[in-house]
């Protein structure tokens, strides 16, 4: 039913799940610069395929609703949520009384502005594992949003400009919601910026924001990309506290690896419990890892789970995978 080809691909479908490189079909679950390219066709959810439209040309895009399965040559395709960020997806794919859920980016626990994952029992799995070793557990959501609070008004008593580094999609407009529910008013990137406006579109309300401007940060969170850590920007704003938002805060010397005052574990993936929450609720047959290491396949085979881990860099072009011949 479905083989490796510098991804995965349905083949009687021809349909791709999150390609690298172009191909004429593929499944987009999340537009996160390592699941996009430049596809001919392109199937994504509605909110998804909004942002693609700004980002990838020349491309057809077929956006399609949450819970609205669609018959496509013997095949049944559905999007359910992921609860990554808004509008990730995962795509359900039935042929002949079979089940496969390959599940993107995901997130078990409630985020902050993501819908709420939807989990199926499969017959095969492919999911990510980016978070998959016992030594990952992050705290629960509402001690990191007072952590991230905290962190805001004690910069603000040394009269420093608080800055939080979150990747531009997802985190940036958790962060700008939960914050604008505040009363707090953010100061944010260009990308950023323009992502949020996209997201209004859809229903979302960020509270008060405007886009980053080094002369007017006076009483604002400002929120930037984690790339601009280190640049010249950061270092023009003279008393400032920084911190990052990712779920790697959880690992030791994080503060010096991303250069900010700050590590603070918000993160947009499941951690190694979570992992184990959707495995034991989809109860699948057979799963496949993607991202990550191989070792929590490895765990899931101690624990009575079929499970392999995928590399697509050491594996044959076409290997195929006969999973439901
Ligand atoms: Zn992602």
């Amino acid at each position: 039913m479905f083989a490796i080809d510098d991804g995965i691909v349905i083949k009687e479908l021809g349909l791709h799940l999150d390609a690298s490189r172009r191909k004429d079909l593929s499944f987009i679950s999340h537009a996160h610069a390592d699941h996009v390219a430049g596809h001919k066709s392109v199937i994504a959810s509605k909110l998804t395929a909004r942002i693609l439209s700004e980002r990838i040309k020349k491309t057809t895009l077929y956006p399609m609703a949450f819970n609205k399965p669609a018959d496509i040559n013997g095949y049944t395709i559905e999007l359910l949520p992921a609860g990554h960020i808004l509008g990730s997806s995962q795509i359900q794919i039935e042929t002949k009384g079979k089940r496969l859920i390959y599940t993107g980016d995901f997130k078990v626990k409630p985020g902050l502005l993501a819908e709420r994952i939807e989990i199926r029992p499969t017959d095969i799995l492919i999911m990510e594992t980016t978070y998959g070793k016992e030594k990952y557990i992050l705290p629960e959501l509402n001690q990191i949003v007072d952590q991230i609070t905290e962190f805001i008004e004690s910069a603000r008593e040394n009269n420093s400009v608080p800055i939080l580094f979150g990747y531009s999609l997802g985190k940036a407009q958790d962060l700008m919601s939960m914050l604008g529910k505040r009363g707090y008013i953010t100061s944010v990137g260009d990308h950023i910026y323009k992502l949020a406006k996209i997201h209004e579109e859809f229903g979302v309300k960020f509270g008060k924001y405007e886009r980053f401007d080094l002369n007017h940060l006076e009483g604002k969170v400002v929120i930037l990309p984690p790339h601009l850590s280190r640049t010249r920007t950061i270092s023009r704003i003279k008393k400032k506290k920084t911190a990052i938002l990712t779920g790697w805060a959880l690992d030791k010397g994080a503060e010096a690896r991303f250069g900010v005052d700050t590590a603070i574990p918000l993160s947009n993936h499941p951690d190694f419990e979570e992992l184990m929450t959707y495995v034991a609720v989809s109860k699948p047959s057979m799963i496949y890892t993607v991202h990550g290491s191989p070792e929590f396949a490895m765990l899931l085979n101690k624990r009575g789970f079929k499970a392999r881990h995928l590399d697509f860099y050491q594996m044959n072009l076409w290997d195929d995978l006969h999973l439901l011949e």
